[in-house]
């Protein structure tokens, strides 16, 4: 066996992988891997030892290409000869990163091959030339039926099995404009334990972001160095998006007290980039109108464009808290409406205080949100009670616009506002105002008087 034959030529084999002296067994018996080609070299391959990841991911690829394999990857020749493939078994955001490195002659019908994993061990793998059984490329022959969670809809409680999520789910923060993970004990700096393979910036991280998932999933992320997750110095965690859309009247409560009509699709507007604040900032008030919207903040992970609704969570990174604070003269006034301008003044948005990713939530869909004033609670409800949930805003919003890696889209908020009590109330100076969602944090800001106020900005 030559690596010319490994290039060109096994038809159906399937892999075990041995991992603390314990080998697995093919997928379909006790999940552990699997390896298929087709006749112009594309191949696709599951190397795990956690059987429900390995269920899920096969699941995926059944699901997506009918059974054959569309892509994942593909072996090369690097210039010194050495034969790799990049191993990316995944269609909903997790996977697992393995680059096979050397074939080692080891019989006509068995290949031992190195590999070197994310977790930055070594391995070796063995596969077998299927014998009699085997059918000629391309294949479709791997025993499996998709489980119950691959044929879930948007609004599904769950696409992620528990082993999986336990697996997979992660928090990041911007710390002193760095970006951290984010452990019960501590914060690890990415770029240090990374030894700079990602960058310090939070926002950079996106466009790196599945790369950075893989590895930030691996045991050497979250055994590296702890530092304190100092609250003094947490930011936006995700500081400079290209684009900030907002979602507004996606609550059935709050359209009945705005007194307005439910919208036909969602309806859309910006909150300026300029406008970003971090978890815990002060914001100055520019006049007496400003109200308070506590929104759950979904933060795009992989470019989308003319997605579906049943794909748009492939598309999201994580989720986080963020305020949609709300200047309701200026936003109102007029013959047509500045929603931009009147949610636009600095400090606005606070958003964080972490990242999560949405793997780490039984139901990314349904999460208890609210908010208070000086400890009286104003807003309190669940995102289960959108008019569009998350998945159809993603739809809707990129068959129009692409959604860059890293944007942000504030996803609309429930009854409560100060606009619509009776009497009105907005904020004032000295306030506090508390934001949260469960299984993400809580946003404290406090209010201060700003340079305009209290009559706010004219011309
Ligand atoms: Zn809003």
């Amino acid at each position: 066996m030559d690596e010319d034959e490994i290039v060109g030529g096994w038809s159906l084999v399937h892999c075990s992988v041995e991992r603390a002296g314990k080998k697995s067994r093919p997928l379909g018996e006790r999940p552990g891997g699997m390896l298929l080609y087709t006749p112009d070299g594309w191949m696709s391959a599951l190397l795990t030892t956690d059987p429900a990841m390995a269920l899920a991911e096969a699941a995926t690829e059944a699901g997506v290409s009918g059974g054959t394999v569309a892509h994942a990857g593909r072996w090369e020749r690097t210039p010194d000869g050495t034969v790799r493939h990049h191993v990316a078994a995944s269609h909903y955001g997790p996977w697992v990163g393995t680059t096979l490195e050397r074939a080692v002659h080891s019989g006509p019908d068995e290949l031992l091959l190195t590999a070197s994993t994310d977790e930055g061990a070594r391995r070796h793998l063995r596969w077998r030339r299927a014998r009699a059984r085997a059918p000629r490329a391309p294949v479709a022959a791997f025993p499996l039926t998709a489980p119950p969670h691959r044929r879930r809809t948007p609004r599904s409680p769950s696409p992620f099995p528990l082993s999986f999520r336990r697996w997979c789910a992660m928090r990041t923060a911007n710390l002193g404009d760095r970006l951290v993970l984010v452990h019960d004990d501590g914060a690890v700096d990415v770029e240090k334990a990374s030894h700079g393979r990602f960058p310090s910036d939070p926002q950079a991280v996106f466009d790196h972001w599945e790369e950075f998932t893989a590895w930030a999933r691996t045991p050497a992320a979250p055994e590296a160095e702890r530092i304190p997750l100092a609250d003094h110095l947490l930011g936006a965690p995700v500081p400079r998006p290209r684009q900030v859309f907002a979602v507004g009247l996606n609550y059935a409560d709050h359209i009945e007290e705005s007194g307005l009509d439910t919208p036909a699709q969602p309806a859309v507007f910006t909150k300026y980039p300029t406008s970003l604040a971090g978890p815990y900032d002060t914001v100055e008030l520019p006049s007496t109108m400003v109200d308070w919207e506590v929104e759950l903040v979904a933060v795009i992970g992989a470019r989308a464009h003319r997605v579906r609704a049943e794909d748009a969570w492939q598309h999201i990174a994580g989720l986080t808290v963020g305020q949609d604070l709300s200047e309701r003269r200026i936003q109102l006034q007029g013959p047509a409406p500045q929603f931009a301008l009147g949610k636009s003044f600095p400090g606005f948005s606070p958003t964080g205080p972490v990242m999560v990713t949405p793997d780490e939530f039984d139901d990314p869909d349904d999460l208890a949100l609210g908010c208070t004033v000086d400890g009286e609670t104003m807003q309190d409800s669940r995102t289960g009670r959108m008019v569009f949930p998350v998945a159809e805003q993603i739809a809707w919003l990129s068959a129009i616009c692409p959604l860059l890696p890293g944007d942000l889209v504030f996803t609309g908020t429930p009854a409560g506002v100060g606009g619509a009590r009776k009497p009105r109330r907005f904020l004032a100076p000295g306030e506090q105002l508390h934001s949260w969602i469960d299984g993400i944090g809580v946003l404290r800001n406090r209010m201060v008087a700003g340079p305009g106020y209290p009559d706010g900005p004219s011309v």
